[in-house]
This record gives structure tokens, C-alpha cells and sequence, in this order.
């Protein structure tokens, strides 16, 4: 599948494209995994995307259609992609357009994961991150919390709140959403390929999202 999927922060696109990913052995890219990463390894795109990440900002356009050239043409997406956290701008969709039309592929579907607001913030203040670069394993502290000494259950490193998780950040990162990614909802509607799912459970949006790519 060649997928965009689209959604607030905490809206659970990373969890839904995990999952999507056991279908049919399309690779989910998620920028701000990508970015985090850069950010970990100190590289001189880490050390540029830092500053806008941690306030909730958006990383510009250019630095991220640079990651994207190159990351869409690695041979892993030969079978398919799941984007996940990209395009963001209206810019970044524009540009990907023409990428994928050099490239020669075509996106079958972009799916709107909604979500109400309230279910969003609870979500996004209350998950916890493992501090260990290779393992980062999510937790919720109501839902699925670490262990009691707040150690994570899978390495045993400490269980942190990710900098762009305080409240701060995410009232930002939503005022965000709405302001520069939310057009893409529209832009993508008049292109004919957008598909709105109401997601409170991940598993069951999953379900209903490969239900509709078999029925194109
Ligand atoms: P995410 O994990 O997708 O919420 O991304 C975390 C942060 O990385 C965002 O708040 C942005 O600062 C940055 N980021 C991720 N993807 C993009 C993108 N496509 N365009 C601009 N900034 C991005």
C-alpha cells in the first residue's frame, strides 16, 4: 500500500501504522521518528531540527522534504509506504506530489484518523517514552503504565516524558495541527483519495482501513 495517514498529535497514527505494516510488508516512515533519531545521534540535522521540535514547532520544509528525497527511494518502500507524520504543510504535500510523480508511484489512499480533542490531550499528557534510543517502548501512565519504579518493562532503562510532551509543547503542537496540517484534509478531499475514520481503538481502525484499500 502507498498510504499518508493524517491526524493530530496523539491521534495514534504511529501505533495504526505499525499494525498496518503486518499487512502487506509496507515500511511505515515516520519523520519524527527520523528526526528524534538525528537529534540522538548529535547529526547536523538533529542539531538544526532541536530547537523547533522541543517547542512543538514545525522542522521546515526544506529540511524535510531533503530527508524524504532520499528516504522514498531507499529499497525497502519498493512494496510500499505508510507515512506517518508526513506531509505536515500544505508545501510539503505539493512537493510530494511531484516527487511521487517522478518517482513514478501514486498514493492509493491518505486516511484521516479523528479523534475528539479531549481524548488527544489525555492521551498525550499522560504517555511516557523509554530514555533507551533502542528500545523507546510507549507507555500510558493510567493505561499501561512501566513498572512501579519507573523503569521500563522491556530494557529496564528509565521511563521518561519526551520534551515535547509537557503541556506546554503539545497545547503548542495542536494549535500547530490545526493552523498548517489541517488544510491538508481539504487539499487532499479535491484530489478525491481522502478517507475519514473516527479512531478511538487502533485495532479497529486498522481493520477498517484495509477493508477499504481492498475495496479501492
Ligand atoms: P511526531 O512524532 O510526528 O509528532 O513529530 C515530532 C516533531 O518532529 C514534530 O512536533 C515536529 O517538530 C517534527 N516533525 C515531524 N514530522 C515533521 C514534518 N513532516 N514536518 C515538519 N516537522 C516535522
Amino acid at each position: 500500500m502507498k498510504i499518508i495517514l493524517l491526524g493530530a498529535p496523539g491521534a495514534g497514527k504511529g501505533t495504526v501504522a505499525k499494525l498496518l505494516t503486518d499487512f502487506d510488508g509496507s515500511v511505515q516512515i515516520s519523520t519524527g521518528d527520523i528526526l528524534r533519531a538525528a537529534v540522538r545521534e548529535g547529526t547536523e540535522l538533529g542539531k538544526e531540527a532541536k530547537a523547533y521540535m522541543d517547542r512543538g514547532d514545525l522542522v521546515p520544509d526544506s529540511l524535510i522534504m531533503k530527508i524524504m528525497e532520499v528516504r522514498l527511494q531507499e529499497p525497502d518502500c519498493a512494496r510500499g509506504f505508510i507515512l506517518d507524520g508526513f506531509p505536515r504543510t500544505i508545501a510539503q504535500a505539493e512537493a510530494l506530489g511531484s516527487l511521487l510523480k517522478k518517482l513514478d508511484r501514486k498514493l492509493d489512499m491518505v486516511v484521516n484518523l479523528e479523534v475528539p480533542r479531549e481524548v488527544i490531550l489525555d492521551r498525550l499528557t499522560t504517555r511516557r517514552t523509554c530514555s533507551n534510543p533502542s528500545c523507546q517502548e510507549i507507555y500510558n501512565i493510567k493505561s499501561m503504565p512501566p513498572n512501579p519504579d519507573g523503569t521500563c518493562k522491556k530494557c529496564g532503562s528509565k521511563v521518561v516524558q519526551r520534551d515535547d510532551e509537557t503541556e506546554t509543547a503539545i497545547l503548542f503542537r495542536l494549535e500547530t495541527y490545526n493552523a498548517k496540517t489541517a488544510p491538508l484534509i481539504g487539499f487532499y478531499e479535491k484530489e478525491g483519495l481522502l478517507k475519514n475514520f473516527t479512531s478511538l481503538s487502533s485495532a479497529d481502525t486498522v481493520e477498517a482501513v484495509k477493508k477499504a484499500l481492498k475495496e479501492g
